[in-house]
């Protein structure tokens, strides 16, 4: 990890970034000493009396306006991602609709890169055509050639980097830098790196997006989101949310704020074991291509190594000579991966890759790809595990 490249600014001085794990976010001394912001459970707060109830100068009025436990989670957030402020949504995906909800109307054009989250475009193919808002889909790979795409009408450009499921890396600064042309927002993605690795707005993004669900929570057991807005983006989207009254449970919100606390460390790990057994997949001959753009020839590389400042756990690999029906016969006899969707906790997972929905992206389609999300197990049982799903395909590789 590049630690140059993730110094946040805290209380003046820069820090490094477990200190702002540990640190930012609450005061125990706000309540009592305790380390930790207690779960405050709430609708209603009371008001000593008519005058601090009509003078709208008490930061609590009513629980859809944030407690002492989301403000400690958003508080945390805003830091790491140099944020003016960060809402809190109840999942990943409502992270993505609700901004983009905020920032087109009838009658725009948004553009949506091709490699999303699955579940991001089917809100975009729907509620937003529903809208009237024109989509459209573009290459991972634009750069600064979106220009070509812009239309003065173009309100949202969102974007995702490394790509969902097959990790194309994007040029950001590029993209940011012609979106002035037509004062488009830029929204990202940023699960795959969380702020640790990529900080979107240091780069001219207006709005990070994180699936909390994934490392900040980091043990599969709640599902959340947030967004993390910049200057010109912070009052409307504050606003808008309210006006949605969709928010983040304190419970949830409770859990993902200790889950931050250790993500520096767990993310490390992640790191190291991905790399390796990346690696090793490279050299099976049983596999045609690996795609993680923290290995030296993936094509994204180049854009990694100079935006980002480390490599999270989940990346692609593609079976040689092995169809997609075959492919099952590998997942299947894997017994320390579990099958099954999302990813960022503490256990390795493993799915097929399935590319149908893409116009753009879907280099792939037809092929063995599958996505693993390596856990913080010891990397040689990891790497076993594999083992025995690449000798189940042996006799599917002597028929093919
Ligand atoms: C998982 C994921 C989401 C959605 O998160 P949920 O909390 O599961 O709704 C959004 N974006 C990306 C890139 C994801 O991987």
């Amino acid at each position: 990890m590049d630690s140059k490249k993730n110094k946040t600014k805290s209380g003046g001085s820069s820090k490094g970034i477990n200190t702002v794990l540990a640190h930012a976010g609450y005061n125990p001394l706000d309540y009592h000493g305790f380390i930790n912001p207690p779960v405050v459970r709430a609708s209603t707060v009371l008001f000593p009396n008519t005058a601090v109830m009509s003078d709208r100068s008490s930061k609590y009025v009513y629980g859809t306006h944030g407690t002492p436990t989301s403000d400690a989670l958003a508080d945390l957030l805003s830091e790491l991602e140099g944020a003016e402020g960060t809402i809190l949504l109840p999942s990943g995906l409502a992270a993505v609709t609700i901004p983009m909800l905020a920032f087109a109307k009838s009658g725009d054009h948004v553009l949506v890169v091709d490699s999303c989250y699955g579940p991001t475009r089917r809100f975009c193919d729907s509620m937003l055509r529903d809208l009237d808002i024109e989509v459209e889909y573009f290459d991972p790979h634009i750069g600064s050639k979106i220009s070509h795409l812009l239309k003065p009408n173009t309100s949202i450009i969102l974007t995702e980097t490394p790509g969902s499921n097959t990790f194309e890396m994007m040029d950001i600064p590029a993209i940011c830098a012609a979106a002035k042309a037509v004062d488009a927002i830029v929204m990202l993605d940023n699960t795959w790196a969380t702020p640790l690795y990529f900080k979107p707005l240091d780069h001219g993004v207006d709005i990070s997006i994180h699936a909390l669900t994934k490392y900040p929570a980091g043990h599969s057991d709640l599902v959340l989101g947030s967004a993390s807005a910049n200057k010109r983006t912070w009052e409307r989207l504050r606003e808008k949310q309210l006006t949605l009254g969709v928010l983040a449970a304190p419970d949830d919100c409770y859990l993902v704020y200790r889950g931050l606390k250790t993500m520096g460390i767990r993310l490390e790990h992640h790191r190291k074991n991905s790399l390796e057994v990346a690696r090793w997949l490279k050299a099976h001959p049983a596999v045609s291509e690996v795609l993680h753009p923290g290995l030296e020839d993936d094509p994204g590389h180049a854009l990694w190594k100079r935006d980002f400042s480390g490599s999270s756990g989940l990346f692609s690999f593609v079976l040689a000579n092995i169809n997609r029906e075959q492919a099952h016969v590998f997942l299947d006899a894997l017994k320390l991966f579990g099958l099954g969707y999302s990813w960022g906790g503490f256990e390795s997972l493993a799915v097929l890759v399935n590319l149908d929905q893409r116009t753009i992206a879907n280099r792939l389609q037809d092929k063995a790809l599958i996505r693993l999300q390596i856990g913080l197990e010891d990397v040689a049982d990891i790497i076993a595990d594999l083992e025995l799903g690449f000798a189940a395909l042996a006799p599917s590789l002597a028929q093919n």
